[in-house]
């Protein structure tokens, strides 16, 4: 698939885990769990095709992939600090005058991540509708 699109700087690598399947545009790297990586079963050529589809995503500028990928850091940090800062601003409520406005603050935080999940939907059926296009050229 990434030989048709004429993608020749991504290379295809196995990492531990289940589940674990992703690329990776900063690396260029498809990574791909173990099973998937060694197994030939419809399941698995269906699973590399779909990250095969996010290399060629990446290599035609698609804009929810670049949009979902700026997202992405902010996003690793709001959900890690997002439910400390809303049960911070609860406690805190009744001791200091802006106890409540932290709280709404985390709540904001954690919407980010709400986001983030509505851009990645697009992305991910892109994916899979490229993947499964590609998928029935060749049987
Ligand atoms: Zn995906």
């Amino acid at each position: 698939m990434l030989y048709d699109h004429g993608i020749r700087d991504v290379k295809v690598i196995s990492v531990r885990g289940s589940l674990t399947d992703h690329y990776n545009p900063q690396k260029k790297t498809i990574n791909l769990s173990e099973s998937v990586f060694n197994e030939r079963n419809t399941a698995s050529a269906a699973v590399a095709a779909h990250e095969c589809g996010h290399a060629v995503q990446n290599a035609n500028g698609y804009e929810w992939l670049q949009l979902r990928s700026s997202f992405e850091p902010v996003v690793g940090l709001t959900s890690n600090i997002s439910m400390i800062v809303i049960i911070g601003g609860l406690i805190l409520m009744n001791i200091i005058p802006f106890g409540f406005e932290i709280a709404v603050i985390g709540v904001g935080l954690f919407a980010i991540g709400i986001l983030f999940s509505f851009i990645t939907l697009p992305v991910e059926y892109d994916a899979s509708n490229r993947a499964l296009a590609w998928l029935q050229r060749k049987i």
